[in-house]
């Protein structure tokens, strides 16, 4: 699923290729991936692109917008074939973010798009439109592409007014940077017995954290993730919301952790995870910090890394 990280790559990519774009035509391949009427963003310019946690932001002429959701196995792709090689070389690096011209280079050779970001999937690099793409928004230079194996994500029109009164959105916490730590203590004081991971990924307490930046946050602050919340000091909230600020922020520099799964092309996958992550996915091996073994274990029903010697389970 794509975490807050992902979602802001994929921002930042598309506003480099879709603002100032028209979009003269919109085909809908599958009517429950795509909610108004397709008529209201037809020959409206794209003014900007915005981003609330993992919502995406479309910004058109004449007060219209659409909420990009990619939930479980979206993704977008812009595709801009008129000048394909000038665009992988120059583009790819932009987009992805990444100073390794290795994996870009890799990734040159079978990718024929301009930029796609979202759930990592064999069809990346597929044809398009593929099996999986729901809908179609041609524009005057390129065309956007939603694609979405599960159909659970949407694109909805809605008046560019509206946006911040959207149930989703009106509903969204504050996210790590913009949180305040008293504030923050307050919450986990009143779901004390709660253990700390499951409240840190309730998107209604602080929004954007997903299961990577989750264990690497608790991790930087040394804090074992079965703890109750409401036995967290305010210090260890401050830590804990700087290590969530730190992994995500170097997680969007990066270009997103899924992107490297996909941008190694030749199957291997978890290549950025393993530049980034001190814990996740990496049960098994050594902490870098002690050298204990890094382990997995089961919390509020999601598979979690953590050292168990730098964090212990205090009562
Ligand atoms: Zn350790």
């Amino acid at each position: 699923m794509p975490e807050l990280p992902e979602v802001e790559t994929i921002r930042r990519g598309l506003v480099k290729f879709c603002v100032h774009e028209k979009i003269e035509e919109v085909q809908i391949l599958c009517a429950k991936s795509f909610i108004g009427p397709k008529e209201v963003v037809e020959e409206h310019e794209v003014l900007g692109l915005r981003r609330y946690g993992k919502a995406l932001i479309v910004d058109l002429s004449g007060g219209i917008s659409m909420m990009v959701h990619l939930r479980m196995t979206g993704q977008l792709v812009w595709d801009n074939t008129s000048d394909k090689k000038v665009l992988q070389q120059e583009n790819l690096g932009v987009a992805f973010g990444a100073e390794n011209s290795g994996l870009i280079s890799a990734s040159v050779e079978k990718c024929t798009h301009a930029f796609a970001g979202g759930h990592p999937s064999d069809t990346f690099f597929d044809e398009l439109p593929n099996k999986q793409t729901r809908v179609v928004i041609k524009m005057n230079d390129g065309t956007l592409y939603f694609n979405d194996q599960r159909k659970f994500g949407f694109i909805k029109v809605m008046p560019t007014a509206e946006v911040e009164q959207d149930k989703f959105i009106a509903s969204l916490a504050p996210e790590p940077w913009k949180c305040d730590a008293e504030k923050i203590y307050q919450v986990f004081q009143r779901k004390k017995n709660s253990p700390i991971k499951a409240v840190i990924l309730d998107q209604k307490v602080i929004a954007g954290i997903g299961n990577i930046y989750a264990d690497e946050a608790l991790f930087y602050a040394g804090i074992h993730p079965e703890r109750k919340a409401g036995s967290l000091s305010l210090n260890e909230v401050k830590k804990l919301l700087e290590g969530a600020c730190k992994s995500m922020d170097a997680s969007i520099n990066a270009g997103g952790s899924t992107m490297a799964t996909y941008v190694r092309a030749d199957g291997t996958k978890g290549d950025y995870l393993e530049k980034f992550a001190q814990v996740f996915r990496r049960e098994g091996q050594p902490c870098y910090k002690c050298g204990v073994e890094i382990i997995k274990i089961r919390v509020a029903g999601r598979g979690t890394h953590i050292c168990p010697n730098c964090q212990r389970l205090v009562a």
